[in-house]
């Protein structure tokens, strides 16, 4: 690609590191800024800047907070001993959305996938477990997709905390095997909530 202008190009190239943007679409969306009043770019600008400058993760649960505990966690109304773990941001959303869960979340950050370079360290294992040893904790809800990533990462936590004494269960699928949850729609996202089932019997189908 030809440009006539550095700034331009410049522009461009940044805007195609995003994911799913190659650069015939980075073109397009830099000229439509080009466009549009000056003002709307700086708060574009703006927005990205305070968003990398300001945003937390959760001290408790990792979910992206504005806050050192997010919203979930410092709501004394949600139910503080079932947690929910879940893969990431997205997820807590999508089942946020269902507004059929009132407990709180504990987001990894990922899942296990030695293929990806990813390991049980690399995600937020160890202060769920610790959370779960500390004895504050009913019940766990493995809430990650049915994939053989996502069934490796429920089992590595199951063998971590088998010896704890709480309940672990895994959302039901009607969900089907590889889906990710958060394209799932929330009628059934909900439900498959609500007819949790214990872990270890989905370990045997
Ligand atoms: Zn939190």
């Amino acid at each position: 690609m030809e440009f006539s202008s550095k700034l331009l190009e410049k522009a461009v190239n940044e805007m195609s590191q995003l994911p799913g943007i190659g650069k015939r679409t980075a073109l397009r969306l830099v000229l439509h800024l080009l466009r549009q009043p000056n003002d709307q770019t700086m708060q574009l600008a703006s927005a990205l800047q305070n968003m990398r400058n300001e945003i937390k993760f959760c001290k408790s649960c990792h979910n992206i907070s504005d806050t050192q505990l997010c919203e979930i966690c410092a709501n004394p109304h949600r139910t503080s001993d079932i947690i929910c773990v879940v893969e990431d941001v997205r997820d807590v959303m999508a089942i946020e959305n269902t507004s059929s869960f009132r407990g709180l979340y504990h987001v990894l950050g990922g899942k296990i996938s030695p293929m990806d370079g990813v390991g049980p360290n690399d995600l937020n294992i160890t202060s769920l477990v610790d959370k779960v040893k500390q004895g504050e904790i009913k019940e766990l809800i493995f809430a990650l997709s049915s994939t053989m990533e996502g069934d490796t990462t429920n089992f590595y936590i199951f063998k971590q905390i088998q010896d704890c004494d709480i309940v672990t269960s895994t959302i039901a699928r009607g969900i089907s095997v590889g889906n990710e949850l958060e394209y799932t729609d929330e009628v059934t996202l909900g439900r498959s909530i609500m007819n949790r089932i214990p872990f270890e019997s989905s370990l045997k189908s």
